[in-house]
């Protein structure tokens, strides 16, 4: 098996499948580089808020568009955690964008095809010497049609939403279950029918449904998927 042939792989799925611990434990065994495109969202998400362009009543869209030059988004590698951090502006929002209200907003955003086409156009400079992995919802379809392998995660509604609502208590975020329940539904509904670049999994992905596996057996899964693709 030859561990420095360098190949893309995209994992799609949906919310809270696991994608973004899976791709960051396959791009450390294998030493490429993760890149959670889902943090790119977020972060115009959170820029859009904070410039009072969304809440939940109103989209100023227009105002958005016009604001995409104003928008620079860089991941910075943090040695001390082991993978790349979001920055907005030069500023670290990896705080800030994982909150529910940026998840409330962010499938919104990414609905605006002028926002897609400037994060899947820096998305794809980003691999240019392939050896990366990178999630998201479009990644083995619109990202990079042609990656060598694509993983699509997929699990029951409930688990998921056990699974973030367990993550967000441990973090110490006071928050009842159905609220990241109606988060997760919400999210799937309006990424799996927006008109540019919806959810799907690609023809020649591979689906991994991991309902009931835990974490490590996801991986081992995965794993074995890329040793196989790397030894070909
Ligand atoms: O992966 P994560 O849950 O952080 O993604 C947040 C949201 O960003 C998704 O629900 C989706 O609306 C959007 N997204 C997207 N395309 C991607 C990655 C994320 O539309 N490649």
């Amino acid at each position: 098996m030859s561990k420095n042939k360098k190949i893309i792989i995209a994992i799609d799925g949906y919310s809270s499948t696991g994608k973004s611990t899976l791709a960051k434990h396959l791009a450390k065994e294998v030493g490429y580089v993760y890149v959670d495109t889902g943090a790119m969202y977020r972060a115009v998400a959170y820029y859009s808020m904070t410039q009072g362009l969304i809440d939940k009543e109103h989209f100023n869209k227009e105002g958005l568009i016009a604001d995409l030059d104003k928008i620079d988004l860089s991941f910075e590698f943090n040695a001390a955690l082991g993978y790349a951090e979001m920055f907005l502006n030069g500023k670290n929002v990896e705080s800030f964008i994982r909150s529910i209200e940026v998840s409330n907003m962010v499938s919104k955003v990414a609905s605006i095809s002028e926002v897609r086409e400037k994060l899947v156009e820096q998305q794809q400079k980003m691999a240019l010497h392939k050896g990366i992995v990178m999630d998201g919802r479009d990644i083995g379809t619109v990202v990079f049609p042609q990656a060598e392998l694509k993983l699509f995660m997929t699990a029951s509604a409930e688990k998921r939403a056990h699974r973030r609502y367990k993550e967000m208590i441990d973090n110490g975020v006071r928050i009842e279950y159905n609220t990241v329940l109606d988060n997760v539904t919400s999210r799937d509904y309006l990424d799996t029918t927006r008109a540019d670049s919806p959810l799907v999994k690609a023809d020649d992905a591979i689906e991994i449904d991991n309902s009931d596996m835990t974490v490590e057996q996801t991986y081992i899964t995965a794993m074995n998927y890329v040793n196989k693709k790397l030894s070909e």
